[in-house]
């Protein structure tokens, strides 16, 4: 059990001010393993049980067996389960950032878990010291996941239809290297985007009324909150699944985003969406200037030809003959041959 703030070790400890940083802190921000834990009566240090699904004693406030004397949790002090040191007693750390503790394949899935079912965990329990290149590295595998198994079976029915072969290897060694360049490439503006995205909530969050985290933990927990990306690993259909994981991560981000910096879901949607809506408005303002300028620049040439056309009306006249024109070059074949065929009697 530590600090939220600085990581201090809490166990034995009475709620309140943290004597590191000074954050103050209750139990029922974290989540015990059930039974993980016991709280001890502050009047006679009689063990209780955690034993909800939070891993605190229920209820929270009850009158000693003991010593008879009423407790509230808030007062009570927790020490690790008999015979635990307490390492194992936490439910809600940040699974990828104990990833050298609990594994790599059990923090990423836990993680991806989070991301998926639980983001607001994601936001609550992010560490005050978050490696930002570990969020990196999160979000990396799980777009590569995501792109490698929705896009193999495309690189080989493109690899084959593209054809032109002249050995196995180099057909193999073509799709791994077409296949892996696209991966790379899709997953660095991926990231990029998600980056610019945190960023971007996090300015509005912070012009709207503060923020209580630093401007890098918004953008680990946007990149924590890709996990929904794994459900693009399905082969062929990624591309349908890809705008479900989208709409997945954005309503993760939000719940996220409002645990993080402990504010409403509703400021969250605002901060998390406008980025998107503002970046679709610009796509569609972009598309509809290029179809405007297009149609003008056509309409301007059209525009031009006719009014080359329309003085000289004997041209005009003369392009519908054109199609003739072609019979009057198979007329011109027989004479090319007349006069190859003087040349080679000269010989
Ligand atoms: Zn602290
Ligand atoms: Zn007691």
């Amino acid at each position: 059990m530590r600090c939220r703030g600085c990581d201090y070790e809490l166990w034995s400890m009475k709620p309140g001010a943290c004597p590191e940083c000074g954050r103050l802190w209750r139990f029922d921000e974290f989540r015990f393993r059930p039974l993980a834990a016991q709280f001890l009566c502050p009047h006679c240090d009689h063990p209780y049980a955690g034993t909800d699904e939070q891993g605190l004693p229920t209820p929270r406030a009850f009158i000693c067996v003991n010593c008879t004397a009423p407790i509230d949790l808030d007062q009570m002090r927790a020490l690790p389960a008999p015979g635990t040191d307490g390492s194992g007693a936490m439910d809600d750390e940040h699974a990828w950032s104990e990833r050298a503790r609990l594994g790599y394949w059990r923090a990423f899935w836990r993680t991806v878990g989070q991301s998926m079912g639980s983001p607001s965990r994601i936001g609550a329990t992010l560490p005050q010291r978050s490696d930002f290149w570990g969020a990196v590295l999160f979000a990396t595998i799980c777009g590569m996941i995501g792109i490698f198994f929705s896009g193999s079976p495309l690189f080989v029915l493109f690899g084959l239809a593209s054809g032109q072969m002249s050995s196995g290897l180099e057909y193999a060694l073509r799709a791994v290297g077409t296949m892996a360049g696209v991966i790379v490439g899709f997953v660095i503006v991926g990231q990029l985007l998600f980056l610019l995205w945190g960023c971007a909530a996090h300015g509005i969050l912070r012009v709207g009324g503060g923020v209580r985290r630093p401007i890098v933990q918004s953008m680990s927990t946007t990149l924590y909150c890709s996990g929904p990306f794994i459900i693009s690993a399905v082969p062929c259909c990624g591309i349908y699944i890809f705008p479900i994981s989208f709409v997945w991560m954005a309503i993760g981000m939000i719940h996220a985003f409002a645990s993080l910096h402990r504010i409403s879901v509703m400021r969250a949607s605002v901060a998390v969406l406008t980025p998107v809506l503002a970046f679709v408005a610009a796509i569609v303002l972009a598309i509809a200037g290029m179809i405007w300028i297009s149609g003008n620049s056509t309409w301007s040439t059209n525009s031009a030809t006719f009014s080359t056309q329309f003085p000289p009306s004997p041209t005009a006249v003369a392009s519908p003959a054109q199609p003739p024109a072609d019979p009057s070059a198979e007329q011109s074949d027989p004479q090319v041959l007349p006069t190859l065929g003087p040349e080679a009697p000269e010989k």
